[in-house]
């Protein structure tokens, strides 16, 4: 695509350079527009949380300057994007509107109703391949049906895909001379909560392209070999933490693969259990995605169709213990206070808090994942839903009914010396690591040394473990058969 005409490159959630399909095709024009719209209105009831907002306005102000550095600029609009990217051609006399695709079915509405309304005004709009692997519709069953199951969908991955990532251009096209009056600055959009909850964040996080990639070689160099024993230690740095970086479109996971493969050669050769596992859980993503896009109903509904009539029981002031990290179970309450502290969580005690939620507290799944929505920096329409579905049960590939996560035990098992406890949990880092994760079972006289005094500086379990197992596994016992996928 060349032209010596004006476009307007619709930036979403494509924060980079490299592997920018959309960008790079833009910057062929003569002139090209780099443009935000700010408009959350339409992606109701999954307008962005507050975590979210602040990595938006961190990668908004990056990424501006990065387009700055290539002679570009990044024009910010607030309203609907039909309106505001329409008002914008006509004032700079653009010709074509071009963006990479959403593979969330709420931004995909507003890609489509701009499209719409853009062809009615007979202003051209190029869409492209946004920042999955694989089209959603391209890994299907033989039978043509959607993978419900991850293994299969693993395989055909590695059978028909070959990750090739392409380089950014460095340089950009100019901007017209007359288009500042629908522009607004990015503070304008408010984007940062006004309870101060998210100040600490800058401590674990650097936003944008650079830091991204700057992390992927870094995991490669240091973390990728011993992935598979580190990465469910959460008091390890064992994961990539790229998942915000993916969220965001600051890389693509193809960069991310090649990027293996440069150091490691082509996916179907690597032996390396650390390396296969690690993009097996890029592939995670990917999974997600196609599962959303098949069941575009499941972010509120069961998967499963006999989950629809499941005994939930809403309840707030469990559901404020588990949120506040106050519920006493320290595996619990570490990774609730590092989700609030922090905008993430380790995986593992992702999985035990959503458990912890909905089997010991019988709260509704979607209840979890709205609390992880507006915390996470990292939330994902995709990722969140699948998560939280296989972790009730629910969901595709799901946890059985029957798998109840031990709250003590995994915290003893994963956390064996309690550091991930003690630092999330500092009332009880004196606790020595016998009892740390069962502290109500301590003698009087440890817990004094300690300085621990239950129900005062550190809750009682709200919950007795065992009772809440056998509850839940009562619950879940009439619906051990689900049948039936229909959303
Ligand atoms: P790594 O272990 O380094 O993995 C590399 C990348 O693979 C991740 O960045 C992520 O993009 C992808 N990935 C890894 N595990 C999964 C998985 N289980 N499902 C989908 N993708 C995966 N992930 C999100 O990105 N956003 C969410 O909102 C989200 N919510 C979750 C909710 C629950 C209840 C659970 C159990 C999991 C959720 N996950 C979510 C998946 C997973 O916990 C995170 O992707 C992972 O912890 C991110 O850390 P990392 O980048 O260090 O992962």
């Amino acid at each position: 695509m060349v032209s010596d005409q004006t476009c307007v490159l619709w930036i979403r959630k494509d924060f980079r350079f490299n592997d920018n399909q959309a960008l790079i095709e833009a910057s062929k024009f003569k002139e090209m527009i780099p443009t935000f719209v700010w408009d959350d209105h339409d992606l109701k009831p999954w307008s962005t949380g507050g975590a979210s907002k602040w990595w938006l306005h961190h990668t908004l102000n990056q990424f501006k300057k990065a387009l700055k550095d290539r002679g570009s600029d990044l024009l910010i609009l607030k309203g609907s994007p039909e309106e505001q990217i329409t008002k914008l051609c006509r004032q700079s006399n653009a010709s074509a509107v071009l963006f990479n695709h959403s593979h969330n079915p709420f931004e995909l509405k507003v890609e489509q109703k701009l499209r719409k309304h853009l062809d009615s005004q007979n202003i051209a709009t190029h869409s492209f391949h946004g920042s999955l692997l694989c089209p959603t519709d391209s890994l299907l069953k033989a039978d043509g049906s959607p993978y419900l199951v991850y293994t299969p969908f693993w395989r055909n991955f590695l059978k028909k895909y070959k990750p090739q990532s392409i380089q950014g251009p460095l340089k950009l096209p100019s901007l017209p001379a007359k288009i500042t009056s629908l522009c607004v600055g990015i503070e304008s959009l408010a984007l940062l909560p006004p309870l101060k909850w998210h100040e600490n964040f800058h401590h674990y996080w650097s936003v944008g392209e650079e830091a991204a990639e700057k992390k992927v070689k870094e995991f490669i160099k240091k973390g990728l070999e011993s992935y598979n024993s580190d990465r469910d230690l959460p008091s390890q740095d064992g994961t990539s933490r790229l998942s915000p970086h993916l969220h965001f479109g600051e890389i693509h996971p193809q960069r991310i693969l090649s990027m293996v493969e440069s150091k490691f050669g082509a996916l179907e050769t690597i032996k390396d259990p650390n390396i296969i596992q690690f993009c097996k859980e890029v592939l995670w993503r990917e999974f997600s995605y196609h599962l959303l896009h098949h069941f575009p109903k499941t972010p509120s509904q069961p998967l499963r169709d006999a989950f629809k009539k499941f005994p939930w029981k809403k309840n707030q002031k469990l559901f404020k213990a588990w949120s506040k990290g106050l519920t006493g179970y320290p595996i619990v309450d570490a990774g609730m206070r590092q989700l609030w502290e922090t905008g993430w969580m380790h995986n593992r005690v992702r999985m035990i808090t959503a458990s912890f939620l909905v089997k010991h507290l019988g709260i509704p799944w979607q209840d979890g994942a709205k609390w992880f929505w507006d915390t996470l920096v990292d939330a994902d329409l995709a990722s969140n839903t699948q998560g939280w579905q296989w972790t009730s049960g629910c969901g595709a590939d799901a946890a059985p009914f029957f798998r109840i996560f031990n709250p003590i035990t995994q915290g003893e098992k994963f956390d064996p010396q309690g550091q991930y406890a003690s630092q999330w949990c500092p009332e009880l880092s004196k606790l020595p690591p016998k009892w740390i994760y069962r502290p109500w079972e301590a003698p009087k006289h440890i817990l004094k040394q300690a300085g621990v005094t239950l129900g005062d500086n550190y809750p009682l379990p709200i919950v007795d473990h065992k009772e809440a197992r056998e509850k839940a596994l009562w619950n879940y016992d009439w619906i051990k058969e689900p049948k039936g996928i229909g959303t």
